[in-house]
């Protein structure tokens, strides 16, 4: 351990150099407060720079302290995270931000790591850029290129390898934190990236790193086997009547407290099958997806996440022609459904849709159906309220193509 730690020191000036000539122009690199950083370190947890950028600008100007976030609601949150997805981190956003205001930002690595959605990679994050201390923060781009530089072929996704990492980074910690964490993302984020051959010639370490002058930087990092994810069938329901539109909020788990429109699980009902042609599957692509089960604390190791599968060879989805079906009807919950309700309503629009999670994978069909009465256990919201009130989850953002 101690010869790899007398090598990593030989790391660190040449990155801290590459990493003042190289930086990238991000918003979040200005005018920092810690809630600030503490803002765009939950934004980018799992989600890309690119999709990042103009939502936290736009969050910002919202919620500019601590102290607005802080005394705005739950709706409106995550109406201003919508489309970013992993919506846990803006409910526990929100409860940090009122517990900072409450008591201040806190000023160690323990009050910081005890902030709802704080794991220990933000808290090391969180604790170099904004409080200047030598924390670590090791996430999946700092296991890729230190993997690299020292050509471990330890599995990084061994929580003992991870803290390895840490103890050797905490080990050659020089006085300017912050700026020692942000080299680590940057170089991970556009110098020694993943999927694909990494920019060697590029990197302030093509003269350091084990893997590059071995000529296997493709050997690392040695991961474990993916599970692979699970299939839910979904019935998604577009409620139209008159200009309005039926909503109901999801309950615990998966996308919680979000707005959606009434679904449940199961195969699409035989008899609107029986009536519309099949449709081919579109996928929805989002910024970020959310995961299987909410993990405030328990960061994942990687900061992007797949958002989504390859595109389903087919055409692009056609609408089915007015046919009056049958539909399932929604259960007293206003979800999951339970028996059939004849004559429910006259289906405009047929599509089916594919939205993948972290660990789920919904394969969607979704139907626009007309109905004569308002179901009162639903939410009745126009197009114009949809858009500006209700946060919508980015998986059924392709069925709001019908709200108009
Ligand atoms: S030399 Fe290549 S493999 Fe090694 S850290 Fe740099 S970019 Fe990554």
């Amino acid at each position: 351990m101690e010869q790899e730690i007398q090598f990593l020191k030989t790391a660190v000036e040449p990155l801290l150099g590459w990493y003042r000539e190289n930086k990238r122009d991000l918003p979040w690199r200005h005018d920092r407060t810690p809630y600030t950083v503490l803002v765009s370190e939950l934004m980018l947890q799992q989600t890309r720079v690119e999709a990042v950028r103009e939502r936290y600008v736009e969050f910002l100007r919202r919620f500019p302290t601590a102290e607005a976030l802080a005394a705005a609601s739950e709706d409106e949150v995550l109406k201003a995270w919508e489309g970013l997805g992993y919506y846990t981190r803006a409910r526990n956003l929100w409860k940090a931000a009122k517990i900072i205001a409450a008591e201040g930002f806190p000023r160690t690595w323990v009050g910081v790591r005890a902030l709802p959605g704080v794991g220990d990679y933000t808290a090391g994050a969180v604790c170099s850029v904004a409080l200047g201390l030598p924390m670590p923060a090791v996430d999946g781009n700092v296991l890729r290129i230190l993997s690299r530089l020292f050509a471990d072929g330890s599995n990084v996704d061994d929580p003992a390898v991870r803290k390895a990492y840490a103890s050797a980074l905490a080990a050659v910690y020089p006085p300017e934190a912050g700026e020692f964490c942000e080299a680590l993302m940057e170089l991970g984020a556009i110098v020694c990236v993943p999927g694909g051959a990494p920019l060697c010639g590029k990197c302030p370490w093509n003269n350091l790193c084990r893997a590059h002058l071995a000529g296997r930087e493709e050997n690392f990092p040695v991961r474990g086997e993916k599970r692979a994810r699970k299939i839910v069938k979904l019935n998604v329901f577009v409620l139209k009547c008159g200009n309005e539109y039926a909503l109901k909020k999801r309950g615990k788990g998966l996308l919680s407290g979000m707005w959606e429109f009434p679904n449940w699980e199961g195969d699409a009902p035989a008899s609107a099958s029986a009536t519309s042609p099949s449709v081919p599957a579109a996928e929805v692509s989002a910024p970020a997806s959310e995961p299987s089960a909410p993990a405030p604390s328990s960061e994942p190791s990687a900061p992007t996440a797949e958002v989504s599968a390859p595109a389903p060879a087919s055409e692009p989805s056609q609408p089915a022609p007015a046919a009056e079906v049958s539909v399932l009807a929604p259960s007293s919950e206003g979800g999951r459904g339970v028996g059939v309700a004849p004559e429910l309503g006259k289906v405009l629009s047929e599509k089916a849709a594919k939205h993948v999670f972290t660990h789920v994978e919904w394969h969607m069909t979704g139907r626009l159906v007309e109905v004569e009465a308002k179901d009162p256990r639903y939410v009745w919201a126009t197009a114009e309220e949809i858009q500006n009130v209700y946060a919508v989850p980015s998986a059924f953002k392709i069925f709001l193509e019908w709200v108009k």
